[in-house]
């Protein structure tokens, strides 16, 4: 039955091999974020349809052709979410947060669903960090969650991605921009793709975001929506690229970057690498102060930005980025004969009770076969425990690492086994030059 042991084309698993990393890039990435005063929300995997049609926009690609949906059996349109902004803002919107002091600032970690070719960088199933910050028009905030997301790549020591930024203003400069721009593609109709000529009288700027080659070209020299703008929209940019400049975050301006959603206003900006080919944007916002509106709520301007969680683990494996070593087995406790057993049990379930990583044999091996696997576990320390140990309550423990031995009290086990792998720890650190002045036994033996 082939079917069964296949997974859906764009879809990945992760093995517990890889899975400290993505919990590496997840924690990380919800630690900066509270740093700047973010707070996680978890919505929805699925929205009613009309929030993406709404919400995302039905002139873009994600709703015309990438969406997940399916009548469920109450014969409503479901589906699932291709991003994580509409189903936050509807939250936002359904819970009165509007009602609370503003700025709200939340943050998510989500997969989407994105019916698309998958490719490198490009899945179906795929993560997003993001962040939205509501209640704000001001251009001090646009920077924030640009330092949010330059702070999270720094921390992860990613190199050479660019900061591409740009206004594109708002309804009522866009009006003469929509023109301009009609003008210019009509002027060269015969040469869009299909999807593009529908967009022409719909909306016009969704050609420039167009990923066919001809389409591009043609792109490349139309109207600059940066020419277009109002002084309220031109000032507001020039005071966002002011903060980015006392933040000291380099950017470049670059006019044709309107992001693939419709909900945008004002400011829009990317993170662009080129060391991971064609898929190369990793982050995605801006501003979306119509989109309270459009969802049925009161006026509140807003901004956000998405990263893409696997486009980001592509990079910092290209560029070779340490991530944290998984953690191992502390102690793995070998035993021979079944009053030993149990006591492995015992002394085991007492390490994880104070939060060690602590093993035993639950497979019934021989002793040299539970060595083995102790090995194989990478055990930072193994003891052994058979009929003698019980009997005179005293065994050996056996740093796996420098081959050490040191008599145990199993009476004062827990306690004794973490004074002896903390110091361990220390010792490691003293070796990396880390001042380590802990008096052990003072934490571990008084009570005072
Ligand atoms: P692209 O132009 O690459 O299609 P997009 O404009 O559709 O991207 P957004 O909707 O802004 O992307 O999503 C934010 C981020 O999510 C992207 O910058 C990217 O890192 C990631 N992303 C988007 N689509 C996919 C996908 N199909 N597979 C993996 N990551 C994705
Ligand atoms: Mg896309």
């Amino acid at each position: 039955m082939p079917l069964l042991t296949k997974s859906i084309k764009g879809t990945q698993d992760v093995l517990p091999q890889e899975s400290h990393k993505w919990r590496y890039l997840e924690q990380s990435a919800l630690e900066v974020a509270e740093n700047f005063g973010f707070r996680e929300v978890r919505t929805p995997v699925f929205e009613h349809t009309e929030l993406f049609q709404r919400g995302v926009g039905d002139t873009t690609d994600v709703v015309q052709k990438e969406m997940y949906t399916f009548l469920d059996k109450g014969e409503r349109s479901i589906t699932l979410r291709p991003e994580g902004t509409a189903g936050v803002v509807r939250s936002f919107l359904e819970h009165g947060l509007f009602n609370e002091p503003m700025p709200q600032k939340l943050c998510y970690l989500t997969s989407c669903y994105r019916y698309e070719k998958p490719q490198a960088g490009r899945l179906r199933e795929f993560h997003q960090f993001g962040v939205e910050c509501f209640g704000t028009a001001d251009p001090a905030a646009d920077a924030e969650i640009i330092a949010l997301a330059k702070q999270y790549f720094d921390f992860l020591g990613v190199r050479d991605l660019r900061l591409e930024l740009n206004s594109i203003g708002c309804k009522e400069c866009r009006k003469d921009y929509h023109k301009a721009l009609h003008d210019y593609f009509s002027a060269r109709k015969d040469k869009l793709c299909p999807t593009c000529v529908e967009r022409l009288d719909r909306n016009p700027m969704r050609i420039l975001d167009c990923k066919v080659p001809a389409c591009g070209e043609i792109a490349a020299d139309a109207p600059k929506v940066t020419d277009y703008l109002c002084d309220d929209c031109r000032a507001h940019f020039e005071q966002v690229q002011k903060y980015l400049g006392a933040m000291d975050i380099p950017f470049t301006v670059n006019p044709s970057i309107v992001r693939g959603l419709d909900y945008y206003s004002r400011t829009v900006f990317e993170f662009v690498s080129s060391s991971i080919g064609a898929q190369g944007t990793v982050c995605g916002g801006g501003r979306y102060d119509g989109l309270a509106e459009e969802l049925g709520g009161p006026h509140t301007p807003a901004l956000g930005f998405a990263l893409g969680l696997e486009r980001l683990m592509l990079l910092m494996e290209s560029q070779g980025l340490p991530f944290p070593e998984a953690e191992t087995c502390s102690l793995y406790i070998a035993s021979m004969g079944e009053a030993a057993a149990q006591k492995a049990a015992e002394l085991v379930c007492a390490l994880r009770r104070d939060g060690i990583h602590a093993e035993f044999d639950v497979v019934g091996r021989s002793v040299k076969a539970q060595m083995k696997f102790a090995n194989k576990l990478g055990a930072d320390f193994t003891l052994v425990l058979g009929d003698s140990e019980l009997e005179s309550g005293k065994a050996v423990l056996k740093n796996m690492k420098s081959g050490e031995t040191t008599d145990v009290e199993l009476a004062s086990f827990p306690g004794d086994f973490m004074r002896i792998s903390i110091s361990e720890s220390l010792k490691t650190l003293e070796d990396l030059g880390v001042d380590t002045n802990i008096d052990l036994n003072a934490l571990f033996y008084n009570n005072d």
